[in-house]
């Protein structure tokens, strides 16, 4: 059967491009089909921790000097900005994982994974609305395009996935119960702000906050996060509507927050918008005969390790080494050891995402038991920071 690609990645976000760069490092040919027509995510932020950071080192793509390094990792008390408790990152970290934790802007890093990918291997403008499986290959359909054969295909297509509909059924992400919005503000709006190029977790009762410094530390990444009592009417139809700073502001200041982060959520430019929460169930299954999915299409955690773009960086380079070993008969091979090797460790970060979220929002009496816990942080996350996504042994086949 003739095909015009091999490799077909649907998705061109954080994953689908760590997937293609990987692909491409071991010769094997792939095609990018990304809906959009422009790559960019504006006003937002990204942690890259270590367990990312390394692996995209090992595909020729250093994160090191390319953004913010934050010195310390600061857990914070809402309503005076008190320091609860200070663990080292910097040069600390870096010494002891082997890799830095960055935090930068996520068009920055898009930018960076697209440079390597070869403008003939992305396809922008492609939105792809569905899959058949055929005996040998597989037809994506896409909106006012023609259908491509290719030999296998990988859903990097986010947590909205359509590759996962074909490969696992309708499984919907589940909200949490949590509103969050986020912004990227100028450091001189809130001068209060204590640290401002540290990763800062402040926590509040039903509501917490997590900023850091992106790029050159002279922007702030926020990301705010509330529990209404209950969940708005919006959540039921959509994860995400249009929101305004005032509505924020009201928010966090009938919760008693501190000047200085009220300041940062009063200077959020731009459009801003609440978004729901979600996770992703756990999937029957992560691939059929010659379709896999990868990142948040199999496993979209919630925010709070800061772990979703870790983990689509780390499926993508496992898949991407495991798909080129196995050569091209070999995709179901490599599809089932790739699932096996992922499948635990992605389930337990969204566990402790979940975790982390609840921590972070608690009152009464389990605060000063929680806070001084907080004290265990960096023993009890080491194993998603010290994570070495490891590929079996070489089978020496070869592609073309
Ligand atoms: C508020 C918030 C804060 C976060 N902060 C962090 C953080 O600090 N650190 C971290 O590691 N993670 C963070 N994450 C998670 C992170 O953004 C995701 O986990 C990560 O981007 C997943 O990468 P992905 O490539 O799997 O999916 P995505 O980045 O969602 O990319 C999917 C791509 O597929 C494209 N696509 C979708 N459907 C189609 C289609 N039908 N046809 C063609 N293309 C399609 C989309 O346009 C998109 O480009 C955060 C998430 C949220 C909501």
């Amino acid at each position: 059967m003739h095909h015009d690609v091999d490799v077909a990645i649907v998705g061109g976000g954080l994953g689908g491009l760590t997937l293609a760069i990987s692909l491409l490092r071991r010769s094997v040919p792939v095609a990018v089909f990304e809906q959009t027509t422009e790559l960019r995510e504006i006003g937002a932020g990204v942690a890259i921790a270590a367990n990312g950071a390394r692996l995209l080192r090992d595909l020729g793509v250093e994160l090191e000097h390319a953004g913010n390094i934050p010195p310390r990792l600061e857990f914070r008390r809402w309503h005076d900005g008190a320091l609860i408790r200070s663990h080292e990152i910097g040069s600390w970290y870096r010494d002891r994982m082997g890799a830095p934790y960055v935090t930068m802007h996520r068009g920055t890093l898009q930018r960076m994974l697209a440079d390597e990918v070869p403008k003939e291997h992305l396809h922008l403008g492609h939105q792809v609305t569905g899959l058949v499986e055929e005996p040998d290959g597989v037809r994506l359909r896409f909106a006012d395009r023609p259908d491509v054969v290719a030999r296998v295909v990988v859903g990097v297509d986010g947590v909205h996935s359509v590759v996962r509909r074909h490969v696992a059924g309708d499984v919907s992400p589940v909200c949490s119960g949590e509103i969050g919005f986020r912004g990227v503000i100028p450091v001189d709006a809130s001068p209060e702000l204590p640290n401002p190029t540290s990763l800062h977790v402040w926590c509040g009762p039903r509501t917490h906050t997590v900023y850091y410094g992106v790029d050159d530390g002279q922007l702030i990444n926020l990301l705010a996060v509330f529990v209404p009592e209950t969940l708005p009417a919006w959540t039921r139809s959509t994860n995400r509507v249009p929101a305004t700073s005032a509505e924020a502001l009201a928010i966090f200041s009938a919760a008693g927050w501190a000047d200085s982060v009220l300041e940062l959520i009063r200077n959020i430019e731009g459009d801003m918008r609440f978004w729901a929460l979600q996770e992703l169930p756990r999937l029957r299954r992560w691939s059929s005969d010659r379709v896999a999915l990868a990142g948040d299409a199999a496993h979209a955690p919630l925010p709070h390790q800061g772990q979703g773009a870790g983990q689509a960086i780390e499926d993508a380079y496992t898949l991407g080494h495991l798909l080129a070993e196995a050569g091209p008969g070999g995709h179901r091979h490599a599809f089932e050891t790739y699932e096996r090797s992922r499948r635990h460790r992605t389930r337990r970060v969204q566990h402790y995402s979940r975790m982390a979220g609840k921590l972070m929002k608690l009152t009464g009496e389990a605060v000063p038991r929680r806070d001084e816990d907080l004290a265990n942080v960096p023993h009890r996350i080491r194993w998603i920071h010290e994570y070495r996504a490891d590929a079996p042994p070489s089978s020496g086949a070869v592609w073309h």
